[in-house]
């Protein structure tokens, strides 16, 4: 069978998107994602979803966003899910809904993909970053309160690399101050934080279907989760201009909806989605055991060549990456490249060093600094099979001698 996905090698990236994979030589490529192996799973069960919206032709808002919001809302355990355009629209869609805007404070992790200050600044607040606790990657509970001002109206720890954030500690601290938490889950649907699904855990819960994340459609998407009904009716109108009824607008939103076709794909991988995560856990760990077992693994990057990923005992995560640290990065990075090993960046700046923000703040992130020096993610898919596996770990293992 003939499959479409002959450009989709690399995070589900065309030509045309300026993706952070380096570059591997075609004839020997190894996939970063892989897209079209899923694809073959789910290809009768997809078919049959697609053909029916072609059918019934409600391709803005169609029965299949709402039953996929259903089936979303009773995965993570919410009341609410409300089906959005993106994980970028998500965030913005979840700040409107609490009022954010010009004057406002929100605090998020110094290192994250751009979206998440991207859309603080963009409804007119200023993005106020805390470093990231060095062993997670994810914002350090400690130094928390003391970035919050009279002015802070929600702090945005982010659920990077597929573990959550420590949500509870960042929930008490917040609530002392009666401060929203929007978790950034854009990388951790179906992470587990205290026997807790990611998206479940704090005021709003916002995640993305880009291709690549953990439960990814074929185009754009994303959803907002909560347990509060107002907000929840707050988020369903601004997905969609604001309205309340057709053509009736007391506030103002966008044209942020989840599209139908895509909620199509996602009700077909959300059938395999509970085995993807299980895969994801076991290869995850496996990559761990793997690189112990050469005795390159430290937890403490100053006297050893490599560190893997620490997941936190509370945690289980979906690995979104399979992300190492390592010395010399851009040189192993290569050494990979030449052997047909794609690799990827996330993310190679802190976010208060993007050009656009500087001059907002003077505060130094050291930790998220040197994580993105150091920061190198591997392949990493349900599908990755152990000998490949074992390919890679032998290869990064050299590149480092
Ligand atoms: C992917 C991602 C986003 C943005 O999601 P899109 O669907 O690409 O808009 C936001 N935050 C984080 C942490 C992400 O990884």
């Amino acid at each position: 069978m003939q499959l479409p996905f002959g450009f989709l090698d690399n995070e589900g990236r065309g030509p045309g998107h300026p993706g952070q994979i380096l570059g591997v030589d075609k004839a020997k490529q190894m996939r970063f994602i892989d897209l079209k192996t899923q694809y073959g799973r789910i290809a009768p069960a997809l078919r049959a979803r697609l053909n029916a919206v072609l059918e019934h032709g409600q391709f803005i808002l169609g029965p299949e966003v709402r039953l996929l919001e259903e089936r979303l809302a009773e995965f993570v355990g919410v009341r609410h899910c409300i089906g959005v355009a993106s994980g970028t629209d998500a965030l913005l869609i979840a700040m409107m809904a609490l009022g954010i805007g010009r004057g406002d404070e929100v605090i998020t992790s110094a290192f994250s993909f751009f979206a998440t200050a991207e859309t603080i600044a963009l409804l007119g607040a200023r993005p106020v970053f805390v470093d990231i606790d060095p062993a997670t990657y994810t914002l350090d509970p400690s130094k928390l309160a003391a970035a919050i001002t009279g002015r802070t109206r929600a702090i945005i720890p982010v659920s990077l690399y597929g573990q959550c954030a420590d949500m509870d500690a960042i929930n008490s601290i917040a609530s002392g101050y009666r401060i929203p938490v929007i978790e950034d889950a854009a990388q951790s649907l179906g992470a587990l934080y205290r026997g807790r699904r990611s998206c479940a855990l704090s005021t709003i819960g916002c995640t993305s279907f880009f291709p690549s994340k953990p439960l990814g459609a074929y185009g754009d998407g994303g959803a907002c989760f909560t347990d509060d009904d107002a907000l929840a009716q707050a988020m369903r109108e601004i997905r969609d201009h604001g309205q309340d009824r057709r053509y009736h607008h007391p506030r103002l939103g966008l044209n942020g909806r989840l599209d139908t076709l895509q909620a199509a794909v996602l009700l077909a991988k959300l059938e395999i989605f509970a085995e993807e995560i299980a895969a994801r856990t076991r290869i995850g760990g496996r990559y761990t055991e793997l690189f112990q077992a050469h005795g390159a693994v430290g937890t403490d990057i100053g006297g050893t060549p490599l560190l893997t990923p620490y997941i936190h005992p509370d945690n289980q995560s979906v690995y979104a990456q399979y992300t190492v640290q390592v010395e010399r990065r851009d040189e192993v990075a290569a050494i990979l490249a030449q052997q047909g090993i794609p690799t990827a960046i996330h993310y190679p700046l802190p976010l208060n060093e993007q050009p656009v923000f500087s001059g907002l703040t003077q505060v130094e992130y050291p930790i998220s600094a040197q994580a993105a020096q150091r920061v190198l993610s591997l392949p990493m898919h349900p599908y990755l099979d152990e000998v490949t596996q074992e390919r890679i770990v032998t290869a990064v293992i050299q590149a480092l001698r």
